[in-house]
């Protein structure tokens, strides 16, 4: 081999050459290990006790003992894996438990169950339209909803993020169009916005459109008894589509869904590639799902400590002088708009005993950077304090910014 004249070569050198430059430009991501299972305290590799403010764990299911324990009995019951995708021999009497399950938690006819949200969302628009058909979707929906347009022949309009004017110009641009769909992130991840589903819904009755949306940071603690964003605009029933994940507040483990009338789902069991072409979901996995499904069921008591929880720490936080997203959401974005001063406010945080994570462009627009905090349910008001605390410390060494003029 020459190495000189051989491209091969020049590929791994363009790699590592990218590399570099993602370090350089400061973008690339480093994964913090931890020694602990997940939970509100966590050991770092180095033996760092930290409070997690940066879990996707809202009901801080994830670590908890009975969740991994119905997962066990599962395990035991149904054994580790099916080595089967579904249509052939990998469906289970527990699939089609947590199917139905969830369909009734999200009041819906059916449901179907993915190796991921990100599966769920790849696979539900090609099998239900094509170039006859128009989706309408919001500009800052989640990668997964991006690639999966992408993957169907149905023309796509963007309607500028959360802008209700712009999604009517968009429906009306679309009035050509067959089937209409309007896809919306229920609530997004970066800003902890809530998508005005009632608006929503009232422009897709007036335009015949379809409505679907990706409930991943919603579904078991948003609205009154935590099904998700449409209990919490009151639009159950309005909805046509719902997916979501069981690797968030359902339990943190993996596994995604789609839920929606009883002829959408049974289509996309025929025609959904992930869910053709991808193995079946662990049994334990649904084991542990269905316990935490039932508990949610029952009491809204984490959802209700999470959304205390939540209410404190952005009240506490606003007192100290931060500048928050407003809104209600566990998601709270404290914005220090410059994109070093956040990536050193992390670090000080993590010296300062508190997990959590600095974006900035490209991930949030230009002069937005923020470290993003997540509140769960299983932090305790000392947990938050410490946190507030820490804050306060890194807000007085680094300077908290107010606030720019515009
Ligand atoms: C996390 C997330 C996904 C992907 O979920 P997975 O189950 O981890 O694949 C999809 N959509 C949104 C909005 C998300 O936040």
């Amino acid at each position: 081999m020459n190495a000189v004249n051989d491209s091969r070569q020049n590929f791994y050198a363009g790699l590592q050459q990218g590399l570099e430059g993602l370090r350089e430009q400061g973008l690339f991501k480093p994964e913090r290990v931890l020694a602990t299972r997940q939970g509100a305290e966590v050991l770092s590799e180095d033996g760092r006790k930290l409070v997690n403010m940066c879990a996707n764990n809202y009901l801080g299911l994830a670590g908890e003992a009975w969740v991994a324990q119905a997962a066990a009995k599962a395990l035991d019951q149904y054994g580790y894996g099916l080595s089967s995708v579904r249509f052939i021999c990998g469906t289970q009497t527990i699939h089609k438990q947590l199917e139905a399950a969830l369909a009734k938690f999200l009041g819906t006819e059916d449901c179907i169950l993915y190796a991921a949200a990100f599966d769920a969302n790849g696979g539900v628009f090609e099998p239900l339209f094509d170039e006859n058909d128009a989706i309408i979707s919001d500009a800052l929906n989640h990668a997964s909803i991006i690639d999966g347009v992408r993957l169907c022949k149905a023309e796509r309009f963007r309607y500028q993020h959360n802008n209700m004017a712009d999604l009517e110009v968009q429906l009306q641009a679309a009035a050509g169009k067959r089937n209409k769909i309007i896809v919306t992130d229920g609530v997004f991840s970066m800003d902890g916005t809530v998508a005005q589903l009632d608006k929503i819904c009232d422009l897709a009755d007036k335009y015949q459109a379809l409505v679907m949306i990706d409930e991943c940071h919603a579904t078991g603690f948003m609205g009154r008894t935590g099904r998700g964003t449409h209990e919490h605009h009151d639009v159950m029933g309005r909805i046509d589509i719902i997916t979501g994940t069981l690797g968030k507040a359902l339990g943190g483990a993996m596994g995604g869904f789609t839920a929606a009338k009883k002829e959408v789902i049974e289509m996309l069991r025929q025609r959904s590639r992930p869910y053709l072409f991808s193995n079946t979901l662990a049994p334990s996995i649904c084991g542990a799902s269905l316990a935490v499904l039932n508990k949610l069921s029952q009491t809204t008591e984490l959802r209700d400590r999470l959304h205390a929880n939540t209410s404190y720490f952005r009240r506490e936080l606003g007192k100290l002088g931060f500048v928050i997203k407003p809104g209600m959401h566990p998601v709270v974005p404290v914005m220090l708009y410059d994109a070093q001063l956040a990536q050193k406010y992390a670090q000080r945080m993590y010296e300062l005993g508190i997990l959590l994570t600095g974006f900035s462009y490209p991930v949030v627009p230009m002069g937005q950077a923020r470290v993003r905090v997540q509140v769960s349910a299983s932090h305790s008001l000392e947990q938050l304090d410490r946190a507030l605390h820490a804050f306060k410390q890194a807000g007085q060494e680094l300077g908290i910014p107010k606030k720019p003029e515009v």
